[in-house]
Formats: C-alpha cells, sequence, structure tokens
C-alpha cells in the first residue's frame, strides 16, 4: 500500500536539503550562486576557499538535494510525500528547518497545498470510507503557544493527558467542509501570526504548526469492528530562523545576541540527535515545541526535515549550519 513507510527501510527521519533560486536583487551582485547541486545527491560550495577553510569544512555534501530549478511539487514527492501524506494511521511531522529568507514558508506552504490535494484525491477514491479532516494551528514565540484560529490570543496551556501525551488545551479544531475552507483558514492563521503584524526581525523568531488529523470510518458500521475508525495526523512545522540556534554555537557570541537564541529551536536540534544516536535520555520536555511534538517524533513516528539554503556566498556560514544540522539529523 502507497501510505506504508519505504519497504525494507528502518528509516524514521528523511533529510532533504532545497537549495533556492537567486531572487532578482540577489542577481545583481551574484552572477553564479556559489553552492550548486551538481546531482541528486551532492551539493557543493564553488566559491575559492584558502587552504585552512578547505580543511575546516567540506566543500562537498551528499544529501538527497533539491536545486533551485526543482518544483516544491517534487521537493514534496521526493521529499516529503512519503511522511506528510498519511490518512489512515500514524503521528509523523515535516519541517522547514533554515535561516531567514532561505524559503522555509515557501516550501512549507507548497508541501501543506500538495499534501492537501493528495489526501482529497485519495478520499474522492475511496468512497468505503468515510473521511473527516480536522484542522489546527498555532504558534511559539518566546515560548509561549498561541491558537492562529481563535480571536483570542491569550497563551495556552499544555497539559499531560494520560493517553494522548501532551495536548494543548482549548485549542480551536477546525473541521474541514472542503479545499476553499482550508485556504480560508491558512489565510486567517497568516493575519494572525506574528510575523505578519510585526518586523521580520519577529517572523524569524516564531514556529508555526498546523496539524492535520484525518478520520475514517468503514461505511458498513459492523458493531463488532472496533477498528472500523481510523486516525492518522500529519504536524507541518515551519520553524524559526535557524540563525536562532546557530548564534549560541559560535565562538564570542555577544551578550546581546544571548537572548535571541531560540530555546524551542535549540532543543529540538538536541532531540534530533539523540533519537538518531539511540542513547540517553531525550529532552522532550526542555521546550514548547519538542513538548507538542513528543508524539510525532520518534517512536513509530516519522520525520521529514527540509533543509532550506540561501545560495550566496554572504549566507556561507548560515549555509553551513544548515548542513551540518542536516548531516546531524540524517
Ligand atoms: P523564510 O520563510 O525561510 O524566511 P521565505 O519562504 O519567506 O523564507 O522565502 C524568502 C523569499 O524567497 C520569498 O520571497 C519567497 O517567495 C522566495 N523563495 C523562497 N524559495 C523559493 C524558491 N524555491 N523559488 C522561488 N522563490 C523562492
Ligand atoms: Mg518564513
Amino acid at each position: 500500500d502507497q501510505m506504508q513507510g519505504p519497504s525494507g527501510s528502518e528509516e524514521k527521519i528523511y533529510v532533504s536539503v532545497r537549495l533556492r533560486p537567486l531572487n532578482d536583487k540577489e542577481r545583481l551582485r551574484t552572477e553564479v550562486p556559489d553552492w550548486e547541486c551538481i546531482n541528486d545527491t551532492t551539493i557543493i560550495y564553488r566559491s575559492h576557499l584558502s587552504i585552512s577553510d578547505r580543511s575546516m569544512y567540506p566543500s562537498a555534501y551528499s544529501f538527497r538535494v533539491f536545486g533551485p530549478e526543482c518544483c516544491t511539487r517534487q521537493v514534496y514527492e521526493q521529499g516529503a510525500r512519503e511522511v506528510a501524506f498519511s490518512v489512515v494511521s500514524g503521528v509523523n511531522s515535516v519541517f522547514a528547518y533554515g535561516q531567514t529568507s532561505s524559503g522555509k514558508t515557501y516550501t512549507m506552504s507548497g508541501i501543506t497545498d500538495c499534501t492537501l490535494v493528495d489526501i482529497y484525491d485519495y478520499i474522492d477514491k475511496h468512497k468505503e470510507r468515510e473521511f473527516i479532516l480536522k484542522f489546527s494551528a498555532m504558534e511559539i514565540y518566546n515560548e509561549s503557544v498561541r491558537d492562529l484560529l481563535s480571536t483570542d490570543s491569550s497563551p495556552l496551556r499544555l497539559l499531560d493527558d494520560p493517553e494522548k501525551g501532551t495536548v494543548v488545551e482549548k485549542l480551536t479544531e477546525e473541521t474541514l467542509r472542503d479545499w476553499n475552507h482550508f485556504k480560508e483558514l491558512l489565510s486567517v492563521c497568516e493575519q494572525r501570526q506574528i510575523g505578519e503584524t510585526a518586523l521580520n526581525e519577529v517572523s524569524s523568531r516564531s514556529h508555526q504548526i498546523l496539524k492535520l488529523t484525518v478520520e475514517s470510518t468503514a461505511r458498513e458500521f459492523f458493531a463488532n469492528d472496533k477498528f472500523s475508525t481510523l486516525t492518522a495526523t500529519v504536524n507541518f512545522i515551519d520553524l524559526a530562523g535557524s540563525e536562532r540556534a546557530s548564534q549560541s554555537l559560535s565562538a564570542g557570541t555577544r551578550l546581546k545576541e544571548g537572548c535571541h537564541i531560540n530555546r524551542s529551536l535549540l532543543t529540538l536540534g538536541t532531540v534530533i540527535r539523540k533519537l538518531k544516536g539511540k542513547t540517553g535520555h531525550i529532552p522532550f520536555r526542555d521546550s514548547k515545541l519538542t513538548r507538542i511534538l513528543q508524539s510525532s517524533l520518534g517512536g513509530n513516528a516519522r520525520t521529514a526535515i527540509i533543509c532550506t539554503m540561501s545560495p550566496e556566498r554572504i549566507h556561507v556560514e548560515q549555509s553551513r549550519n544548515t548542513l551540518l544540522f542536516a548531516s546531524c539529523a540524517k
């Protein structure tokens, strides 16, 4: 069945890298991008490197990579669909990770759309079951959680439910009527997002989580069939700019920068590294983001991480940090 994981693969975390094209402004000063995807699995840094630089950093990295010519549909199909398009079971998550303006929001909104298209298509072809789609949206800013579908912007509490794990108290859950309703809700979220109403500086510090739940029931109901209702959940996470995590890693961090470090982003990095290492205590409870996503990270959950990169040399430090993150998560 197409909804199952990759056959024979034990991997639960799928990492890929997307290098966006130069924009018009960048094209004025940069003729040829400094990063290049030379094939499906290799990205190289072409600019001249000093000898010391060469030994410190690799100039070629291997991942599933998507170059500037790749459309979001392709990124979805080859880097996210396996995880995002789950309609019968699973609690999965798809992340966009990268520095501010590297293309996280562009990529994640395209992936969300593609997923919904696939789900509606699946529903059309499976008349034997009745489907209900539920949608929630929240934002984490300064370790405070807000409901993006509610006019009440007061912070939401996280509660520990013995069965469901961590739940966000009073989070609005809308039942999707159709595609247009989905688009309407997305525009409501956009208007409520901190980033849309304030400075870019602020937008780069918040995480946005869209949560989609698919419930389905066999139309022929048999009283004894306890398994006739199936539930699948997928979270789409547009992360804060990764410069919020890496500032703490660079030497000589000034005090002023310290306050910009994002706890949820740092903890996510630690959690993913520990999940990959399969050892030790996993600090899910150290941040709001990882608490909310605990059930969709690790265990049987599958995770796709799309790491987005800006193509220019001036961002090389951040791009290397992104590739380092991708290497740790791979
Ligand atoms: P981020 O969310 O990481 O801050 P955005 O998604 O807002 O970055 O992207 C920054 C700008 O680059 C936006 O204007 C966006 O439309 C554009 N952009 C990003 N990725 C692509 C892409 N793959 N192709 C074309 N334009 C892109
Ligand atoms: Mg963004």
